[in-house]
This record gives C-alpha cells, sequence and structure tokens, in this order.
C-alpha cells in the first residue's frame, strides 16, 4: 500500500498524520513544531538514530533515561509533548508498542498534550496480525538483543519464544486504534526504515 494511502488511513482515525521523505525532514519538523516546551522521550532507537534528543533538547527542556539516569523516566511522564516511535503498525492506521516497564506505553495513552510517533517504513505491516508477528519476532528479540537481557531469544534476535524468563521485556501490549481523548496525536511516517 502507498504510504498516502497509510497517512489517509490514520488521519480517518483521527490522528494527525504526515509524510516525509527521510528522517532529516522529520526531524526538521519536529524541531519547528516543539520549541520552548517540556518534552519527554520513551525508549527508542528510531528518536536516538535521529539525533532528535540532541537537537530537540537545545531548545526545550527534555527528559529521557536514556541520556539521564532512571529519575528521567519519571520526569518524562510530566511532559507537555512526548515522543516515541512503534513496535509496528498496520496499513490501516493501528499502533503497536509493545512494552516492559510501561513509561512509554503509559505516556502514549495519557498525561500529555500532545504525542508524535515517528515510523519508518519498516514498521508498518499489511494487517493487524502481521503488526503483532513484527512487534513480537522482530522488535522484541531485537530490543532484548540490544539490552542484554537473559532471555532466549537474544542471542540470535530472530524470533520470539514467548519465555518465562525472569528478564522478559514483552510484558504489555497497547494498540491505539484512534488518538485517546484529550492528546493531539501525530504520526510522521518516513520513507526510510528507521529503529528496529
Ligand atoms: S517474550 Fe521473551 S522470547 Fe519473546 S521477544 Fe519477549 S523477551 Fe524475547
Amino acid at each position: 500500500m502507498e504510504l498516502e494511502q497509510v497517512r489517509d488511513n490514520l488521519r480517518a482515525r483521527g490522528f494527525r498524520a504526515e509524510i516525509f521523505p527521510d528522517g532529516k525532514a522529520a526531524s526538521d519538523y519536529l524541531n519547528a513544531a516543539i520549541d520552548g516546551t517540556t518534552v519527554g522521550f520513551g525508549g527508542s532507537v528510531t528518536l536516538k538514530e535521529l539525533g532528535l534528543d540532541k537537537s530537540l533538547s537545545t531548545h526545550n527542556d527534555l527528559h529521557w533515561h536514556w541520556v539521564g539516569d532512571s529519575t528521567e523516566r519519571d520526569r518524562a511522564m510530566n511532559t507537555e509533548v512526548y515522543l516515541s516511535s512503534v513496535n509496528a503498525m498496520t496499513e490501516g492506521g493501528e499502533l503497536l508498542n509493545i512494552d516492559g516497564t510501561g513509561n512509554r506505553v503509559a505516556s502514549t495513552l495519557y498525561g500529555h498534550k500532545r504525542v508524535y510517533f515517528v515510523v519508518g517504513q519498516n514498521k508498518i505491516a499489511p494487517d493487524y496480525e502481521q503488526a503483532l508477528w513484527r512487534a513480537r519476532n522482530i522488535a522484541a528479540p531485537k530490543n532484548a538483543q540490544r539490552l542484554g537481557m537473559k532471555t532466549p531469544c537474544a542471542a540470535r534476535a530472530e524470533r520470539c519464544y514467548d519465555c518465562n524468563s525472569p528478564e522478559r521485556i514483552c510484558r504489555g501490549l497497547v494498540v491505539l486504534w484512534e488518538p485517546m481523548f484529550g492528546t493531539e496525536t501525530e504520526v510522521l511516517l518516513v520513507r526510510e526504515d528507521l529503529g528496529l
């Protein structure tokens, strides 16, 4: 499906949605839209790859536990703006995220005036079943490997074993069908592969 149709499907659900040719264009857009305010980040390789922590922190009060200590996780939950990516999304516009601690998915549901999702084209799957498969068998094992977890998926990051490991990172799944009441939610679709 063309990205234009995915964008239109997101808009039909009530999300704001735009398409960007590459991550640089998406970063420029965010730096113009988010200025002089408080910003929280969820754990996201996409945001890191784009250097958004560095660029946004030059003109915003930014909180991210990846660049500060773990107390930044709580501070990030009390910001006006929140940024994340997704583990997968459907062409129809459903957004899927699996989380271990829960701060990231909680913030995409409540507590911020604006939430932005930055989504590389590699995250888009044709339907819900395939998006869920992607989140569980591609994104989660790669994240477990990145975090050095003692889970069966971490060695080769080739699939999920639905483990019962104490270090299992997959503890909750959130699917956004539409923006939550009271939260302006925008999805930035990027025509390049980003994140895990
Ligand atoms: S459930 Fe366990 S095996 Fe599956 S991706 Fe998560 S941590 Fe890895």
